[in-house]
């Protein structure tokens, strides 16, 4: 929960909701490697970004599969590498790679090479003209030829070269990091939409009837501390005068006091001109209580229909 009230996490699911993003890919770019741009663009700076997403993934907000993976020199950490087929006997990748070619009527195999005779496939067997792909011949494969020993085999080996420092290396001995792609997760997406059904209607309104909104808004305190509310909405010219709207929501037994003390905890640092509370579908005894006591206007609703509503009737009785 602390992890959809941070500033870049609820920048995030805007865009993961509003549709701006269905999956956020990995961006691959030759002297950096892999980025993901508009995390940085949210985050600020791209050394952060991919522990914001980590971080994310562990809170169960995304999920990820397997995108990519980089393979880095174990002499240099370049990440530019190259994988060289070579040859099974004497490791040199100076090899030729062939298709071989099957002639159907008399069974003879060759590389297709020997079957090129003045821009036509003959067989060099028996002399026939190979015309339609698949009935008269059929590819079988590849056959390579190692230019250096000159002996032929199927399956080239795997080298990995270093294009900054020359270095030779196998698989085995390379680090490899995984680069994933990320989509918002079911459960979060069900969560983070409701508030988002919530607010965006609400947020529309206070908009139309002059207001400067912000969903979520942010406000520094007195202590200088930053905090979060649903809602920020300037009347006008009187920017000094801000009203601060949140939202509690619980499905049973109504919303606790804890979202009163929440609030008025902020309401504390940072002196707003009113303060809203919508809590759907009421607010317990408690609560309520205390809600009077710290003059937090408190507006149980059914629905967010409901609190469109009455926040109407309440913000514009205020002129
Ligand atoms: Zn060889
Ligand atoms: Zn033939
Ligand atoms: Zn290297």
């Amino acid at each position: 929960m602390e992890l959809y009230k941070d500033r870049n996490t609820q920048v995030l699911l805007n865009k993961f909701l509003s549709g701006e993003i269905s999956e956020l890919h990995p961006i691959y770019d030759s002297k950096l490697g892999y980025r993901y741009p508009t995390i940085e663009a949210i985050v600020g700076d791209a050394s952060s970004a991919e522990s914001f997403l980590k971080k994310l993934y562990v809170g169960g907000i995304l999920e990820r599969t397997l995108f990519d993976e980089v393979i880095f020199c174990p002499k240099c950490d370049s990440s530019s590498i190259s994988i060289h087929y070579c040859c099974p006997y004497c490791k040199s990748f100076d090899i030729q790679k062939s298709s071989l070619i099957e002639h159907v009527k008399c069974g003879y195999m060759d590389v297709e090479e020997n079957f090129h005779k003045m821009g036509k496939l003959i067989c060099p067997k028996c002399q026939d003209e190979l015309r339609r792909s698949d009935l008269d011949y059929r590819r079988a494969g590849i056959w390579c030829t190692c230019k250096e020993c000159g002996k032929s085999f199927d399956i080239p080996v795997a080298a990995l070269f270093c294009r900054d420092c020359h270095g030779n290396f196998t698989y085995e001995d390379v680090k490899v990091k995984d680069v994933y792609a990320y989509r918002l997760k079911k459960e979060a997406k069900e969560e983070a939409a409701l508030g988002w059904i919530l607010i965006a209607p609400i947020k529309e309104f206070l908009a139309k009837n002059g207001f400067q909104v912000e969903g979520p808004g942010f406000l520094k305190g007195k202590s200088g501390a930053n905090h979060m509310f649903d809602i920020v909405a300037r009347k006008g010219d009187a920017a000094e005068k801000v009203t601060v709207i949140d939202l509690a929501t619980s499905n049973d037994t109504g919303v606790t006091e804890q979202s009163v003390i929440a609030l008025f905890a902020k309401m504390f640092d940072v002196s707003p001109e009113d303060a809203y509370l919508v809590a759907i579908p009421k607010m317990n005894d408690n609560g309520r209580r205390m809600a009077e006591l710290y003059k937090i206007h408190l507006i149980e609703v059914k629905d967010q229909k409901d609190a469109t509503r009455f926040l109407k009737e309440e913000l514009l009785a205020k002129k």
